[in-house]
């Protein structure tokens, strides 16, 4: 105990550093030998024993919610942050949370194309749009799932990594209107194409946004949830003019608008439960592990994607089953 008081600072100023060994990918500085790695002055860490710090040890490139109290990697190389994913810290449910996500995006994905879609004799495109859907979905959780597991290794990579994981979001919220917009959409299709467009503009200028300078700032940090709030909730101008076209009463209105209002439901409490850092702000240190804000967020976003893609294929049905007249 006393040797890691001992090294405070040491652990607060630790860098990445080349070593002759080692290559860069996305930030990251891969080793080809752990031991030089080790030996570079990157971690104290063993294969076998992965330290975990308190809030007040980390640097602060890692600090960002002070009720998660311990629980914290800090500056893994590259095999440890991969191996770390099976010791227990207090990124082990997101990592997992988002991982788990891909693979059950992965099984619908093949699922469908190969028993569900043909089952109801689907066209090529509708093997697209869901297709996409779910590979959106796939990408978001490997882009969230990749920052939990490398932002511990340096400053630079926390920031690179951030980045790839803004646009998961981006592409996970595309994910979610492409399907619902072709679908709802299908037979006003010059509507249905103007809200493809702008759906599409809309995700990649909130990409291309993230290539200011200050956008990852702690002054910029309200702007940013302001930005994915503003791509969810543009979704509300498609819906109130879907209802409008068809009519309130329209038998496919009354299938979908309430599902429609559930996913936006779950996105609120995802939001308030991330933006208050409830439960563990009223409990310090009680959640580092397990039940934490961050954590929930993960398994509402899994559970609300797995929702809408099965409110999706319950329009596609409704599609096949009424063609357009
Ligand atoms: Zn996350």
């Amino acid at each position: 105990m006393m040797g890691r008081l001992g090294n405070f600072e040491n652990i607060k100023n630790r860098q990445t550093v080349h070593t002759s060994n080692s290559y860069s990918v996305l930030d990251i500085e891969i080793d080809t030998d752990l031991h030089e790695a080790c030996s570079s002055g990157l971690c104290d860490a063993t294969e076998r024993e992965i330290p975990l710090y308190k809030y007040s040890e980390i640097p602060d490139f890692l600090q960002g919610n002070p009720y998660v109290v311990s629980g914290y990697r800090v500056s893994l190389p590259f095999n440890l942050c991969l191996k770390s994913i099976f010791k227990w810290n207090n990124e082990t449910v997101n990592v997992w949370s988002h991982l788990g996500g891909f693979f059950i995006f992965l099984y619908l994905l093949l699922h469908d194309n190969i028993i569900y879609i043909p089952r109801f004799h689907g066209s090529y495109t509708d093997h697209v749009m869901v297709s996409l859907g779910l590979i959106c979905y796939q990408f978001c959780m490997l882009c969230s799932t990749g920052f939990h597991m490398f932002a511990c290794h340096s400053e630079k990579a926390s920031k690179r990594w951030l980045a790839v994981d803004l646009a998961g979001i981006s592409i996970g919220v595309i994910g979610c209107y492409l399907p619902a917009v072709h679908y709802a959409f299908y037979c006003l299709s010059i509507w249905r194409d103007i809200y493809l467009i702008t759906i599409t503009i809309l995700t990649v200028t909130t990409m291309v946004i993230q290539l200011h300078p200050r956008y990852f700032s702690h002054q910029w940090s309200k702007w940013r949830i302001g930005i994915y709030m503003g791509l969810a909730g543009y979704g509300i101008i498609p819906t109130i003019h879907w209802i409008w076209l068809n009519g309130a009463s329209a038998e496919i209105v009354q299938l979908f608008v309430p599902k429609v209002t559930t996913i936006y439901i779950l996105g609120m409490i995802a939001l308030i439960l991330y933006l208050s850092k409830f439960p563990e702000r009223f409990y310090p240190g009680v959640f580092d592990f397990v039940g934490s804000s961050h954590q929930l967020w993960h398994i509402i976003v899994v559970c609300a994607f797995v929702f809408w893609h099965y409110a999706g294929q319950e329009i596609l049905r409704y599609r096949v089953a009424h063609p357009c007249v």
